[in-house]
């Protein structure tokens, strides 16, 4: 009798085993993950990029798309921070919290761990790198304004490359240290033009090209985001042929929604979806690269009603000057992609990542 049940019980193990691992065998393994945040880049946005724009965005490759909630721990609008760090650690968090848990414990992210299994990391953002959306992926605080010392968890990690702005956070800091130099002695190349980043193809990088925010994109930014981000996926590549993860910011099209500002939007984003050609363009050369498109929230409760004046055409409408609590899509491209369709947590996204890298 006794026997006869351990057999029994024999098969049922043997049956969930197999299955177990044919579920793993179903989601297939990705060497690159290139992740792209358009902050405050909601439906409407993206909406009126694409009727501003001559040709189809280079975002409408992506043949799997969804929709992401967005709520943090302690609110129904999320800010960046508890955006970033849903995004970054696949855990919701409070407003402001910086890779931290809402009882304030540090959450392990994604770059992090997967530079713990040897993949190359970077960083891409037009703001401060030490902004609230990249911070995420890299940095521990209970408060995204804590900037300083937020660049100071930089030199914490193994992090292949970063680029963007707020170069004073590292060497004009009120505790005096000049982090650019430590950053050197780590073996990072420290640059501070766009020019000097296109001539590296390897290596370890810090690119700090302003010492705040770079100027918006109508302020004469110029391409730095699509450049940075061919520069970078190159470096990445070279630096690890067995794969890297990259987070890659479109910064200001959430400042053109705090601004309530339509054409700000518009401009940001088709410089976006430029960054995203270049992206999607890696993706189609070196198989087994994944890109997945999102953002961390809504901003401006942007909607695009006929316009007084013609009613043929939308005029740019607000709602508010602050983020909304409407869900966020999600496009991705590559190998992979299918996993991301449907309605899906933003929690869900570094889940999703995390396992196509086999990280767990
Ligand atoms: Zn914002």
């Amino acid at each position: 009798m006794e026997n006869s049940i351990r057999r029994l019980l024999g098969i049922f193990c043997g049956i969930f085993l197999a299955a177990s691992i044919q579920a793993q065998q179903t989601v297939p393994a990705v060497k690159n993950v290139i992740l792209m945040i358009g902050d405050g880049m909601g439906l409407t946005q993206v909406s009126a990029a694409m009727l501003e724009s001559p040709q189809p965005l280079a975002l409408e490759r992506a043949a799997f798309t969804g929709f992401a909630k967005t709520y943090s721990a302690d609110s129904k609008i999320t800010d960046s921070a508890a955006g970033g760090t849903a995004l970054a650690t696949g855990h919701k968090t409070n407003n402001g919290y910086i890779g931290m848990d809402p009882e304030k414990r540090p959450l392990k992210t994604i770059l992090e761990r997967a530079e713990e299994k040897g993949l190359a990391t970077g960083l891409v953002a037009t703001y401060e790198i030490t902004n609230a959306t990249p911070a995420s992926f890299i940095a521990h605080n209970e408060s995204r304004k804590n900037e300083e010392e937020i660049a100071l968890d930089f030199l914490k990690t193994g992090i292949d490359l970063f680029i963007g702005g707020g170069k004073r956070k590292f060497d004009r800091r009120n505790d005096g240290k000049d982090l650019l130099k430590e950053l050197q002695a780590k073996g990072y190349r420290t640059v501070y033009t766009l020019d000097d980043v296109k001539s590296i193809d390897r290596g370890k990088v810090a690119a700090l090209l302003a010492d705040g925010h770079l100027p918006r994109i109508r302020a004469g930014r110029g391409d730095m985001l699509p450049e940075a981000t061919r520069q970078a996926l190159t470096i990445l590549k070279n630096n690890n042929p067995e794969g890297f993860f990259v987070m890659i910011e479109g910064s200001q099209i959430d400042g053109g929604g705090h601004a309530n500002e339509g054409e700000t939007i518009v401009a940001e984003l088709l410089d976006f979806d430029t960054a995203i050609r270049e992206a999607f363009d890696f993706a189609d050369r070196n198989p087994s690269t994944l890109v997945v498109v999102t953002a961390d929230h809504e901003t401006g409760g942007f909607s695009l009603p006929a316009s007084r004046q013609d009613k043929t055409v939308p005029g740019y409408k607000f709602g508010t000057s602050g983020h909304t609590a409407v869900m966020v899509p999600v496009y991705a491209y590559g190998t992979g992609a299918e996993q991301f369709t449907g309605i899906m947590e933003n929690t869900d996204i570094p889940k999703k990542i995390a396992a196509l890298l086999r990280l767990e």
